[in-house]
């Protein structure tokens, strides 16, 4: 059992491939400690969201392991893993139903009054209120239509209520409007504090506001250093 994780990962000597393909992370290590926020970089097929996909138990290692607080993953139960490490995919995935719903995927236990603090705390309660039939308004309904930025700061209010020890996020490669480029950047920061974060990063002031950057080709790390240094 784990109580509550402080977000401590390790990568201890990691091998994965899909299937009988090929190797795509080759005796991979990795020290994140806890609180700890890492923009993660690389060309397309390095191994970014492979790497992603084994913290949230997609998949298993085919050698070596995956820690959690010196836990191997494959030992925490499923609901320990549920709590512990929420991943934000570039989809920012929302399913037919409220608004409020959709912010309370990883908590079904909320209380309105928590949904509506996630919501202000990530800055979509404005935009959420305009809506006409604001939390209640279903998103895939005519009038409840929201933009890209906007289910991104939806997306982050559920990982924000939902207040995992390890955040990870496929950051969007789509571009949006200044404005909402804006709004998102100060979300994904209140987001980040107190908590282990590995973001996929896209854009240049994901990667400013990260403690570490990695730098990946070919599923192994070729720079490892604060932002400052890059
Ligand atoms: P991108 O920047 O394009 O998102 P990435 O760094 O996230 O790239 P991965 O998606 O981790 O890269 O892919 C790493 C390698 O694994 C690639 O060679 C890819 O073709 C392969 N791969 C990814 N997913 C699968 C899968 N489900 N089955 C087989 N091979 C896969
Ligand atoms: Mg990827």
């Amino acid at each position: 059992a784990l109580p509550q994780a402080r977000g401590h990962l390790e990568f201890d000597d990691v091998t994965f491939g899909y299937g009988e393909g090929k190797t795509i992370l080759p005796d991979f290590r990795l020290d994140i400690p806890e609180g700890q926020t890492v923009a993660l970089v690389g060309t397309t097929g390095a191994g970014k969201s492979t790497l992603a996909k084994l913290v949230s138990r997609f998949y298993d290692p085919t050698r070596g392991r995956v820690t959690l607080d010196g836990i191997d993953l494959r030992d925490l139960s499923q609901a320990d893993l549920r709590r512990a490490v929420v991943m934000v995919t570039q989809e920012a995935y929302l399913f037919s139903g409220s608004v409020a719903d959709n912010i309370a995927l990883g908590r079904p236990d909320a209380s309105y009054d928590e949904i509506v603090a996630a919501a202000k705390a990530v800055g979509a309660h404005e935009f959420i209120e305009q809506l006409p039939d604001g939390y209640d308004t279903d998103v895939n309904k005519r009038g409840g239509r929201v933009s890209a930025g906007q289910r991104q700061l939806v997306s982050f209010a559920r990982a924000f209520l939902a207040d995992p020890s390890v955040l990870i996020l496929d950051e969007a490669t789509a571009s949006l409007d200044i404005p909402s480029e804006r709004a998102i950047q100060k979300a994904l920061q209140t987001l980040l504090a107190d908590r282990t974060a590995i973001i996929i990063a896209h854009r240049l002031s994901t990667v400013e506001i990260a403690d570490r950057v990695l730098v990946m080709e070919h599923g192994r790390i070729i720079e490892d250093d604060a932002p400052e240094a890059l």
